[in-house]
């Protein structure tokens, strides 16, 4: 077994023990495998674990991604989400290729990838980007804002609005990691009273260093790479 499929295992019972612990059930976390920078051979190894959910930041890198494994390995069906920030003139890319987006945070992202969506594919699945820890981290909209926005997904065709996402800044300590998620935990169960049409269904919360305070917390997806694949080398 590769380090990669043992990770892969220690990490999906450390996401059962965290849901165990906190009374959740079983499976409500999904595990999103972010790829950022490593090989596509690491991504076949987590692949043959029996992940499919990977992660990109960067959209040249990302497409090339998918585009290898649509061409060399269909038959894994692996399911691509970008989650890094979205200029406006790389909107393409990402609607023609992603099958999910985490990081819209204004409306005229959300309007070009509606209106570059291929509709030959299922709508883009999107999450819009809070910023729940105010200063430190720049991207992800105010809080108030997030009702409005979520109006204008609404009512595009191509998108469908499926929840929030949030990267808080990153503290050590459990109770300060708890809060902030618990900030978006509840700013979404808002969202779900003001749209009770739309399946609000997602948060992505919760990265390799603070993974079990997001699941207590209420995190339905959390987006993990160092504890899978190892520290990340930007120098490549
Ligand atoms: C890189 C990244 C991750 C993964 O972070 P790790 O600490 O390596 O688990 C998760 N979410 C986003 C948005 C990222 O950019």
């Amino acid at each position: 077994m590769s380090s990669i499929q043992q990770n892969i295992e220690q990490i999906t019972s450390q996401i059962s023990s965290a849901l165990q612990k906190c009374g959740r059930a079983r499976d409500s976390v999904q595990l999103l495998a972010v790829s950022k920078t490593k090989p596509t051979q690491a991504i076949l190894d987590a692949a043959l674990a029996g992940q499919t959910a990977f992660g990109e930041n960067y959209v040249q890198e990302g497409v090339d991604k998918i585009a290898y494994f649509a061409q060399s390995h269909p038959e894994l069906e692996l399911v691509w989400h970008f989650i890094g920030p979205i200029q406006s003139n790389k909107t393409r890319p990402v609607a023609e290729n992603f099958a999910w987006v985490h990081t819209i945070d204004r409306a005229k992202i959300a309007q070009r990838l509606n209106d570059q969506r291929p509709t030959c594919l299922p709508p883009l699945q999107v999450l819009i980007q809070v910023n729940t820890s105010g200063e430190e981290s720049k991207s992800g909209i105010e809080e108030e804002q997030v009702f409005e926005l979520a109006e204008l997904i609404s009512s595009l065709p191509n998108l469908t609005l499926r929840g929030l996402m949030s990267i808080p800044a990153n503290v050590p300590d459990y109770p300060s990691q708890l809060r902030a998620f618990k900030q978006l935990s509840e700013l979404k169960h808002r969202l779900s009273e003001r749209f009770p049409q739309l399946n609000l269904d997602t948060l992505s919360m919760g990265m390799s260093g603070d993974m079990d305070a997001a699941i207590e917390a209420g995190s339905t997806m959390v987006r993990i790479g160092t504890a899978i694949f190892g520290a990340r080398d930007y120098n490549k």
